[in-house]
């Protein structure tokens, strides 16, 4: 039997000593997950012993193929769903959350204003009240002057921002992001990494962010922990060398290319050790 290449000298000598799994990041961990699994009512084991800790201040991706349990260890986070076996645990209790899915999920027969108060309003703020938190937000994500706009009269892009402030608009500890910019064309996404990034840093919420792209998990993260499937496990960690926030010199610097290319090979053996897609 060959071995697999997680376990591979050539893997581990290519990802250094910091992986797998050595549980870096700067800040205390605001949540921990131990042995944590989770089985379907069909019977489908999506998560099996997952480790993760998520650090406060840091943006953390969680990055594998199709099925690994990743969308599921976000919802685990989040709260909608709980893990058969194993701890979650928040270290000083559940903290404010904000969610984005990868579609904008607006109310499209309400205004971009009413579509950010939402969440306010669900507090029992009186619109008048929420007014500045939902002007502050719609200025941090670039829509100034779109309130009063109906999210079908903007680009893809423009709702995938009124969806970030509908989120950010309830100041939260912790964003949690599942594939946000899966859908958007390239130029427009390349702009929302940008713009995420100095939004992360502007008001120093830790993020989690799911995606399937090395190159946006690597422009993004502080740290990438890489997922393999059947079950979904975390088999791999990868510190990004480099502080936020970053610029275009950062995607065309020797460390972005060379953080790429280990990260990259951890995503290849992830997919190896989870099977045939
Ligand atoms: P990812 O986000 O990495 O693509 P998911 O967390 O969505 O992975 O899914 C992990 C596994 O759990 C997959 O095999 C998926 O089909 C299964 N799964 C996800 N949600 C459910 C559900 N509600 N019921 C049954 N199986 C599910």
């Amino acid at each position: 039997m060959t071995t697999p290449l997680v376990d591979s000298p050539v893997f581990k000598a290519a990802l250094g000593p910091a992986s797998p799994l050595r549980g870096v990041g700067d800040g205390a961990a605001l949540v921990t997950l131990r042995g944590v699994e989770k089985t379907f009512a069909n019977g489908t084991l999506a998560l099996k012993g997952l480790d993760l800790d998520v650090r406060d201040g840091e943006f953390l991706s969680l990055l594998g193929p199709s099925g690994c349990g990743k969308s599921t260890a976000l919802r685990l986070l989040a709260g909608l769903a709980s893990p058969s076996r194993g701890a979650l645990t928040w270290a000083g209790g559940r903290p404010e959350l904000g969610f984005v899915f990868q579609e904008p999920t607006l109310m499209p027969w309400s205004t971009v204003f009413a579509n950010v108060y939402l969440p306010l309003k669900l507090k029992g703020l009186s619109k008048r009240e929420a007014r500045p938190r939902i002007e502050e937000a719609l200025e941090q994500v670039g829509l100034h002057g779109f309130a009063n706009a109906y999210p079908r009269e903007l680009s893809g892009g423009m709702k995938m921002r009124v969806s970030i402030a509908r989120a950010f608009v309830t100041k939260p500890a912790v964003l949690l992001m599942d594939e946000p910019f899966a859908a958007l064309d390239e130029i427009t996404r390349t702009k929302l990494n940008d713009d995420l990034v100095a939004l992360k840093c502007a008001t120093g919420t830790t993020v989690v962010f799911v995606t399937h792209s090395v190159f946006e998990s690597v422009y993004l993260s502080t740290r990438i922990v890489v997922m393999a499937a059947r079950p979904g496990r975390a088999v791999a960690e990868i510190v990004v060398p480099e502080p936020l926030p970053r610029s275009e010199e950062f995607r065309l610097s020797a460390p972005y290319a060379e953080t790429c290319r280990k990260t990259s090979l951890a995503l290849h053996a992830a997919m190896e050790a989870g099977g045939p897609a």
